[in-house]
């Protein structure tokens, strides 16, 4: 609960990047690492727009057991390559209790996805490590979910959890999810934890994923995860919700008269 801390958590990173407080923290990178020119190519017009993190799953929980996986260990092997390069935290999806060892040296961030947000064992297990969390909204979870799953991964005693609204589903087609934008001041209200918007699977449309982000720091979110990709048409996964460098940086720079502006 807010009580806990009034003043808020805010995540410490040692290169002295923070989440929580009154910086917009903005993690951006492809869905998917698919190579190491896909992954260098994106990591530099992340870092060229001002984010700090580079997102890039090596593990994918993909809806048909057909779809790309994604590459595993070796994944993570460059995201750790571009990481030192570059100085950007790296973020990458944790999905079962055995990879949290594999993935420590290689991760700043462990996110947990919407399909695991009630993977209890796993958040239990994520609660045991000393490394940030971003723990996604689940697809069909309220927000008191949200929080009691956070709960899972606190009092193990890993305060360093980021929440993150990344839409959920409703009875609304024209979107693939639908993001609840609301979430960010009722999880402020409630709870000490950073609250970020993923507007990608928000909204699962590249033109409506730049308001969605607007939004989503006009209504005090903490930050933002977002999917971008040197060339989005030929991605292997979640490519039509994907932003080319070129809507990035653009929305980059709308966003930091937002940001300034709240
Ligand atoms: C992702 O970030 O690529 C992802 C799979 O997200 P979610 O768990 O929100 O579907
Ligand atoms: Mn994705």
């Amino acid at each position: 609960g807010r009580s806990f801390r009034p003043e808020g958590t805010i995540v410490r990173f040692p290169n002295g990047v923070t989440v929580g407080g009154n910086e917009v923290a903005v993690m951006a990178g492809p869905c998917s690492v698919e190579s190491r020119e896909q992954i260098f190519a994106a990591a530099h017009f992340v870092k060229a727009g001002g984010a700090k993190f580079l997102r890039g799953g090596a593990f994918k929980p993909r809806s048909s057991p057909y779809s790309f996986q994604g590459m595993g260990l070796a994944g993570l092997e460059l995201l750790r390559e571009v990481g030192d390069a570059t100085g950007l935290l790296i973020i990458s999806e944790v999905m079962e209790i055995s990879q949290i060892e594999l993935m420590m040296p290689y991760v700043d961030v462990f996110q947990v996805g919407a399909r695991n947000m009630q993977n209890f064992n796993l958040l239990r297990e994520i609660g045991q490590v000393r490394k940030p969390v971003l723990l996604k909204r689940g697809i069909a979870a309220t927000i008191e979910e949200l929080l009691l799953s956070a709960e899972y991964i606190l009092s193990g005693g890993n305060y360093d959890v980021m929440l993150c609204e990344r839409g959920i589903r409703t009875f609304e087609t024209y979107t693939r999810n639908t993001m609840d934008i609301s979430a960010i001041p009722v999880v402020k209200k409630l709870s000490h934890l950073p609250i970020l918007g993923d507007p990608s699977h928000g909204v699962g449309l590249r033109d409506k994923v730049p308001a969605m982000a607007r939004a989503t720091v006009a209504a005090g979110g903490d930050g933002l995860l977002m999917e971008v990709h040197p060339n989005p048409d030929k991605a292997l996964s979640d490519g039509a919700q994907s932003l080319f460098p070129e809507q990035f940086a653009k929305l980059m720079d709308e966003l930091r008269v937002i940001a300034s502006a709240v």
